[in-house]
């Protein structure tokens, strides 16, 4: 989903994703693997590209589905994201490099070439919401590190061991930073 810069009238240009067409597999081949997390290529949502006074602004929300594996436990789960995107896109001559090279660091401001393209945005922003360890719930047990079945579960008859505390396991994360 590219959109040249030159082609982008005056009045802006407007993008509806009814959630009917795949406008993300294509893109997300071209970054690396993101070990357990699949994104939805169909989405749901809309993005303008409007010509301001600062240059073409690019603003919209849309809604998709993250496929994420559970940091504890290993088990798959879907989260519902909602993401809102809002850059001023400026543009660079970049003579012929490459996409990555395309990629600023600045929040909210996005360096293109001749193109935007939406595809890359929108699978940039989704990967950047994805949690370092993602949980399938707040409580979620993980596996036991004798049987490996899921820790409590009729699976697993392993006598409890003194556990942390969910609450205090969050601070000794920090702690290990
Ligand atoms: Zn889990
Ligand atoms: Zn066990």
């Amino acid at each position: 989903m590219k959109v040249r810069v030159d082609n982008i009238p005056k009045d802006g240009l407007r993008f509806s994703f009814s959630g009917q067409e795949d406008v993300l597999s294509q893109i997300m081949e071209k970054f690396p693997a993101v070990s357990g997390v699949k994104i939805d290529p169909l989405i749901h949502g809309d993005i303008q590209l409007l010509q301001t006074t600062d240059g073409i602004v690019l603003n919209g929300s849309i809604r998709t589905t993250l496929n994420l594996q559970c940091s504890r436990c290993l088990a798959t789960f879907d989260i519902d994201k909602d993401l809102d995107l809002n850059f001023l896109v400026r543009q660079v001559d970049f003579d012929g490099t490459t996409d990555k090279d395309a990629w600023d660091s600045q929040d909210s401001e996005i360096v293109v070439g001749s193109e935007i393209d939406l595809g890359e945005i929108i699978v940039q922003e989704l990967l950047l919401e994805v949690p370092m360890k993602p949980l399938c719930r707040e409580d979620c047990p993980g596996l036991c590190p004798r049987c490996g079945a899921l820790r409590g579960s009729d699976d697993c008859d392993c006598p409890l061991e003194v556990s942390v505390d969910p609450r205090w396991e969050q601070l000794t994360n920090l702690v290990k930073k």
